[in-house]
């Protein structure tokens, strides 16, 4: 396995980055993309040992939802993000593989030969699958630019040649692997945009332009979450890559390209949404209690209405993500996969609400969300004894009332939170996407014999 400084020195490998109009050559170094790195770096130092065979738990392949749960418990420990985007894409090449393996039965082989590869040598990967797209109404081949989606320009012997660009690809530059999935279904005549494979970031040919949330402000008091917690964005430029054929995991199948589109839809809302479900509503709902407390109105009856809504929204996420769990099937290869239906259902109804549920909390919370003001004032010998005394309050110190407003207004109002206001509702397909896989799993048919029996409808 890889300490955390290991993890460092292996991105300095040439990977051809940009950011804001620069190129970077060591990422580790650059202020807006070092934050990442230290944080996969700890998780590399975390999760060290020197044994022969031991892995990261991003690796772990879940069989029981006990594993699952085991397995997501040790990922969001700590506040990083390549373990998860790995995870996503080992697990969705793994719910892919069997029915891969009806086109060609070395796709799956591939598949196994290269998890296995990321795993032994402890490399992280990013989950590489929004097309530019173009016109969106418009099919791959009728685009004026035929690279709107990502497709297969030339071949030979040893493997095959690609252009077009991936788009919003998290935390690609500071990752080993870009794993390339089909945005979405393909159709017959499609068969160069049907592809799926994996290569090394630094690759001849792959260009990454970024963008981060990541702060600038020096004070870190002042973006308590998004200055420890930041990660770039990339738009992934792939100019006639070459791709060996070991590491094609699908080429020209076109009815199989839905099969990893949709695994790793299914991934990408379960990491997401696990996270989610486990801790960010149940912090949202104490947040909103802390500030009303603070402000005495904590027993308003209006007030405890709201917190009511919070808290039901936090008990709906978490049972919507144990139905996906408790609703599990196993693939052929005895990989397990939550249910498609409850975990699209779930996503949506979390991106749907979720800005609600903020505007709640703003409600509750009042202007200081916005307008508190920051610690260096509180820091001002002349300024702390005005501060204690306009917000201290029986339940909570100015001091700690001021970090409360910082982390609300962080996390909620600003850097972190627009981020993740945009990153809720988009990440694993846009909300079309979640009522498109409702409709597609959701047994109609039982439904309607449901309303027969009881209307009375026979025939
Ligand atoms: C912070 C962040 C991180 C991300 N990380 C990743 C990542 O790691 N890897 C990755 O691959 N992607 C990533 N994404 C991209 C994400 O998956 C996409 O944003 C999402 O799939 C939606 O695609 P889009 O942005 O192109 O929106 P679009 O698909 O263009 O949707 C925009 C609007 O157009 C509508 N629309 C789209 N198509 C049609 C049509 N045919 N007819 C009518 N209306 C249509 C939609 O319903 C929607 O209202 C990330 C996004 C964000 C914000």
């Amino acid at each position: 396995m890889k300490t955390g400084d290991d993890y460092r020195q292996s991105l300095r490998d040439g990977r051809s980055l940009f950011i804001e109009g620069e190129r970077v050559d060591d990422p580790a170094t650059h202020p807006l993309l070092k934050t990442a790195v230290d944080n996969c770096a700890a998780n590399y130092d975390l999760y060290y040992s020197p044994e022969p065979g031991a892995h990261n738990p991003a690796y772990i392949i879940p069989r029981s939802k006990e594993e699952a749960e085991a397995r997501l418990a040790r990922l969001i420990g700590p506040a990083e993000i390549a373990a998860t985007t790995s995870a996503t894409c080992v697990l969705a090449l793994g719910s892919a593989a069997p029915e891969l393996a009806k086109a060609r039965p070395e796709y799956r082989t591939r598949i196994y030969d290269f998890i296995d590869y990321v795993r032994t040598n402890d490399l992280r990967c990013a989950e590489t699958v929004t097309d530019a797209k173009g016109n969106r109404k418009l099919r791959p081949l009728e685009q004026d630019d035929p690279d709107m989606y990502l497709r297969v320009v030339d071949r030979n012997a040893d493997g095959i040649f690609v252009t077009g660009c991936k788009m919003h690809i998290t935390v690609a530059a500071t990752v080993h692997e870009l794993v390339v999935f089909p945005t979405k279904a393909m159709k017959k005549g499609e068969e160069a945009y049907a592809v799926s494979f994996s290569v090394p970031v630094n690759t001849p040919g792959v260009t990454i332009i970024n963008t981060s949330y990541a702060p600038y402000d020096a004070d870190a008091r002042h973006f308590p979450v998004s200055s420890k917690t930041n990660s770039p964005e990339g738009f992934v430029v792939f100019d006639n890559v070459f791709v060996p054929n070991d590491r094609i995991f699908l080429d020209g199948e076109v009815e199989h390209a839905s099969d990893l589109a949709y695994a790793l839809g299914l991934w990408e809302r379960t990491g997401g949404g696990g996270i989610y479900a486990s801790e960010g509503e149940d912090r949202l709902v104490g947040l909103a209690v802390l500030a009303a407390e603070a402000a005495g109105i904590a027993d308003e009856p209006g007030i405890r209405d709201k917190l009511s809504t919070l808290m039901m929204f936090a008990t709906m996420n978490k049972a919507g993500h144990d139905a996906a769990w408790s609703n599990a099937v196993q693939n052929e290869d005895g990989n397990l996969m939550p249910s498609t239906l409850y975990i699209s259902a779930t996503k949506y109804y979390h991106a749907e609400f979720n800005d609600r549920m903020v505007d709640i909390l703003h409600d509750i919370a009042g202007a200081l969300v916005a307008n508190a003001p920051n610690m260096a004032d509180y820091d001002h010998p002349k300024l702390r004894g005005i501060l204690d005394t306009l917000l201290t309050t029986p339940t909570m110190s100015a001091e700690n009332r001021l970090k409360l407003y910082h982390y609300i207004r962080d996390t909620t109002a600003d850097a972190y939170g627009g981020w993740s206001s945009v990153t809720g509702k988009q990440a694993g397909g846009g909300l079309f996407a979640q009522r498109l896989v409702t409709i597609r799993n959701y047994d109609i048919e039982h439904a309607k014999e449901l309303a027969r029996k009881a209307v009375g409808i026979t025939g």
